[in-house]
């Protein structure tokens, strides 16, 4: 648009939001929509959750920012509630998801080089992965795309493909610190990792001696069905990160590791201005509490269930869709042909989803999604696609 004093960086929908509660949300036109993107895996809650609201608000009181040379105690009491309800046992909060994955790349080096005495810094990733957009993480993403332009790309990052275990021991070497994935790959596809790959991946990482990083910033807060996505699997990382879904739309990301990493990260090793206020943690500190208060997990999980069975009752026959996949709420449709047509039909009939590459619609409600709103947003999908079909089947 020639009139915006604004980067064009984004190619966007020409809708603007106003207003946002729960699943639904509002354009500036009074036409409202139901959301199944979710802000992209951030409204895990849906829009102004009341107790994060409330918790804001009184925080806002209270005061807003604090360095991190003063202890704050909201930001323990967030590490706290992540320490007790996962496999790790230290956080270290931020602003974004690529400073968590920044975090994590610099935890795994620093592990190494200071506490092993061991000049290892080679994070091995996977193609199709998204870690972010930082120099470092967008080098650790496996899709060219995200590099054009770039040069030069700092070193000590190495791709495989996924579910290839020769591939990844073969890439191993005497400078490897991590491997690095996410869980299901949602950038990419939306392509869940197989179970035992995970657990062959983590068996090489032990008899190695190096460590796995699980960039768990888009399935992470319940988003899969489970509080994290490793909980899925019999398999626990060494380090972790979260974004997206963690503070309920306030900016927050997080690094986490265990108990061997924490010499790692001493006064001086890594640092940031605004990551953990006390704003940004009141907000950590309620949506937390509130998943785990109205069992948003357990709800997720349940609505999986009946969002997939209706999905595939009422889209596996038609011709132009090729596959349903993803884990807990993190659903692509698989289509055989491009879905930014599809998706801005859906947007004209008040359905809100975004794509995961050229060919998957990705579904994202929140974690409190009613069967009611499921059976919405199934019936418009089915429509939408069944009325494609009906076209490509007359025209040559
Ligand atoms: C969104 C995302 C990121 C980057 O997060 P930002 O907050 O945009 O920096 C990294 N990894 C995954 C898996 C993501 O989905």
């Amino acid at each position: 648009m020639s009139d915006s004093a604004l980067f064009a960086t984004y190619a966007r929908f020409p809708i603007t939001l106003v207003k946002g509660k729960g699943s639904r949300l509002w354009d500036d036109q009074g036409k409202e929509y139901l959301d199944f993107m979710s802000g992209l895996a951030v409204t895990n809650l849906g829009h102004a959750p009341d107790a994060v609201k409330d918790a804001l608000v009184q925080q806002l009181d209270q005061l807003w920012h604090v360095s991190n040379l003063f202890s704050n105690p909201n930001q323990e009491k967030a590490a706290r509630l992540l320490v007790d309800n996962s496999c790790a046992d230290a956080v270290f909060f931020c602003n974004s998801g690529a400073e968590a994955n920044e975090a994590a790349i610099k935890i795994a080096r620093r592990y190494f080089q200071k506490v092993k005495g061991e000049n290892r810094y080679e994070i091995i990733t996977f193609n199709q992965s998204f870690h972010g957009r930082t120099l470092a993480t967008l080098t650790a993403t496996g899709q060219d795309k995200v590099k054009e332009g770039f040069l030069p790309l700092p070193e000590g990052f190495r791709h495989v493909p996924l579910h290839d275990i020769a591939a990844l021991e073969a890439a191993v070497n005497d400078k490897t610190a991590a491997v690095m994935l996410e869980l299901v790959q949602a950038e990419g596809g939306v392509i869940p990792v197989d179970p035992d790959f995970l657990r062959e991946v983590r068996a090489l990482c032990d008899r190695h001696g190096i460590l796995l990083i699980l960039d768990e910033i888009q399935t992470g807060m319940g988003r899969t069905g489970k509080l994290f996505a490793y909980e899925h699997y019999d398999v626990e990382p060494d380090v972790f990160t979260l974004a997206k879904g963690i503070a309920s739309g306030f900016p927050v990301g997080a690094m986490l590791a265990k108990e061997h990493l924490k010499p790692a990260f001493v006064p001086g090793a890594h640092a940031t201005t605004f990551g953990g206020t006390p704003i940004a943690m009141a907000t950590v500190v309620a949506t937390i509490e509130t998943m785990l208060k109205e069992k948003a997990v357990e709800r997720a999980a349940e609505a999986s269930t009946y969002l997939i069975a209706q999905l595939e009752e009422k889209l596996s026959a038609l011709p132009n869709v090729d596959q349903i996949r993803g884990k807990g709420l993190l659903i692509g449709i698989l289509c055989n042909g491009p879905v930014a047509e599809l998706i801005a039909e859906l947007h004209n009939r008040g359905l809100l989803v975004v794509p995961a590459g050229p060919n998957v619609i990705r579904l994202l409600p929140n974690l409190l999604v009613t069967h009611e709103e499921i059976d919405t947003a199934v019936s418009l999908i089915a429509a939408v696609l069944t009325e494609q079909a009906a076209v490509k089947s007359v025209s040559p």
